[in-house]
């Protein structure tokens, strides 16, 4: 079977540089806020490029700490709006109103399936204080326009990077586009801890001093608790996992970006809509990059779709299912319809794309769905 992920393979890959993390933190004693975060911290602002990086607990606790912050600065309130896509993960609704703050939510382009950067004006109103883009299944949302619509408004633009580590735009990588962003290690994701973790990166050094005792009880000093916080915070062991894998990440995107290259490439089925090359769908100036977290395909009969291929052996996921504005949780924005949203949601299909698949694993999966007759 060609499994949608295979995280014992991928992690396999480093097996003896991992025990060797874990058994330096279990010798050493010391299990949160030590030396492992420090250094980790360290290596993923380099990587971005962002002045600071913060270690949280997860992606979601990273996108809470931003908006959390951005209150107890006087920034923003509750009540106050946040943009955010329709079609994102629920994790970045649910920062939102966690927040008491006003998610208003946005369609997507159909060809980027991201964020629609020109919708974003006309829902801004006086009680809009922050843009929320997320880099949905590895590709950038950004453009220069969105950077100058935000300073006209004075907004934040927070990014939600749970799934782009590594994409960049015009060279300048996610996580240090925006005013800060939120980073997912979720053992799934294109840099996957053991467990769960996240970061923030921010080049705003009052921001990264609330985080930081925001995501510890609003604690600056032990014991003398300023703000009324969380406990939030990325622990020893997942800190030496991840600095062993961000070592590796570039080469690990490389590699997802081959295997895309050839879905794109040599799957032709005619009603398979393939992902935009993310090159189109900008203007000549604008150089954005795509590390492929996702491949997803569209296909009218995507149930069809996932049990032929589930027959032939192929593993495929759907993200997602049920956009935010249809869940339960969120039964006051249920009467809400997104067109664009619906129809991504009723005909997406995630294909297998991970840096331990081989090439013949991605040649099966290209036959297969060549081969398919709705
Ligand atoms: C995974 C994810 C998150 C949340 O990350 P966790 O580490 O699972 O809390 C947030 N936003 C998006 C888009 C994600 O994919």
């Amino acid at each position: 079977m060609i499994k949608f992920l295979d995280l014992q393979k991928i992690n396999a890959q480093y097996a003896d540089e991992l025990k060797q993390a874990a058994a330096e933190v279990i010798d050493s004693g010391w299990f949160l806020t030590g030396d492992k975060l420090a250094t980790f911290e360290k290596q993923l602002a380099e990587f971005t490029g962002a002045k600071h990086a913060i270690g949280v607990a997860n992606g979601l606790d990273a996108l809470r700490l931003i908006l959390k912050a951005y209150i107890d600065m006087g920034v923003m309130a509750a009540g106050d709006e946040v943009i955010v896509p329709a079609n994102t993960y629920i994790a970045s609704v649910l920062a939102i109103t966690d927040n008491q703050l006003v998610p208003v939510l946005v369609e997507p382009t159909l060809e980027s399936y991201n964020l629609d950067l020109n919708l974003i004006e006309k829902h801004i109103t006086p009680k809009t204080k922050a843009i929320m883009v997320v880099h949905l299944y590895g590709q950038v949302c950004w453009s220069d326009d969105l950077t100058a619509l935000a300073q006209k408004h004075q907004l934040k633009i927070i990014e939600d990077n749970a799934q782009a580590i590594g994409a960049s735009f015009n060279g300048v990588k996610t996580g240090n586009l925006g005013d800060a962003s939120g980073f997912s290690f979720y053992p799934g994701k294109n840099l996957g801890a053991l467990g769960d973790a996240g970061a923030v990166t921010t080049n705003d050094a009052e921001l990264v001093e609330r985080v930081r005792a925001l995501g510890n009880y609003g604690s600056k000093k032990k014991y003398v608790n300023e703000f009324i916080g969380l406990n939030s915070r990325l622990d020893e062991l997942q800190a030496a996992f991840l600095s062993v894998k961000i070592k590796h990440i570039e080469t690990e995107n490389q590699i997802r970006k081959n295997i895309a290259a050839r879905y794109l490439q040599e799957i032709t089925h005619p009603e398979v809509i393939l992902p935009r090359p993310v090159n189109k769908s900008f203007s000549a100036n604008e150089n954005p990059e795509h590390v492929w977290h996702l491949f997803v395909i569209r296909h009218p009969n995507r149930d069809a779709l996932q049990t032929y291929l589930s027959e032939c052996g192929i593993q495929t996921l759907i993200h997602y299912p049920i956009p935010p504005n249809k869940q339960g949780a969120y039964a006051q924005m249920n009467h809400l319809d997104f067109e664009l949203t619906n129809q991504i949601h009723d005909t997406v299909l995630s294909l297998p794309i991970s840096s331990v698949m081989t090439q013949d694993e991605v040649t099966q999966v290209i036959t297969a769905i060549n081969h398919f007759k709705a």
